[in-house]
């Protein structure tokens, strides 16, 4: 909680490209205004994950991802009242697969390409995951061309 927006006007959702385990930033209180928290004040919700589920140390992950955040918003940290810090363990029926748990973008049919957050790389996670799936299956379909057209 803070008494003013990290971000003017942000009333979507803003996913980090410079960060391994800090995914995204929600001001709830601007999506919402006037309903989710006291006047004056921001509810913010910060997202992050470990880059692999299979070796995650949640505790140094949950650190990190907190180091992350005070650089893109050195100060913030000190300033907000904490309300919530948690940390979620188990099942991830948001995703296909667990992040590390990733398959290949490429099949063993020539030509046939699978994108989505079931085939994301280390480090990406959910949306910005399956993004970045379809970004690597462009560019080994514009490889593939070129070696055909050579
Ligand atoms: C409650 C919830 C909250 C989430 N919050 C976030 C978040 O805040 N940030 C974030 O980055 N990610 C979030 N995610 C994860 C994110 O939604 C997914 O990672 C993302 O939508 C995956 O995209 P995708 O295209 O791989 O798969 P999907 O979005 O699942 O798309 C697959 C599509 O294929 C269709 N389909 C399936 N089978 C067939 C078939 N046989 N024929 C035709 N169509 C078919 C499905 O109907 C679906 O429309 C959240 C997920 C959930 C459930």
């Amino acid at each position: 909680m803070l008494d003013k927006p990290l971000i003017e006007d942000l009333d979507g959702c803003m996913v980090f490209g410079n960060t391994t385990n800090l995914i995204y930033l929600e001001i709830p209180s601007a999506i919402s205004p006037g309903t989710i928290s006291p006047p004056g004040t921001y509810v913010h919700t910060a997202y992050g994950a470990p880059a692999d589920a299979a070796t995650a140390d949640i505790e140094s992950d949950f650190k990190n991802m907190l180091a992350e955040f005070e650089t893109n918003f050195p100060g913030a940290l000190a300033r907000a009242n904490i309300l919530v810090k948690a940390k979620h363990i188990g099942q991830a029926p948001g995703m296909h697969r667990w992040a590390g748990y990733g398959m290949p973008v490429n099949t063993p049919v020539s030509g046939l390409y699978n994108v989505g957050d079931g085939c994301i790389q280390p480090g990406t996670i959910g949306t910005e995951g399956a993004a970045a799936s379809a970004r690597e299956a462009v560019d080994q379909i514009l490889k593939r061309t070129a070696a055909v057209k050579r």
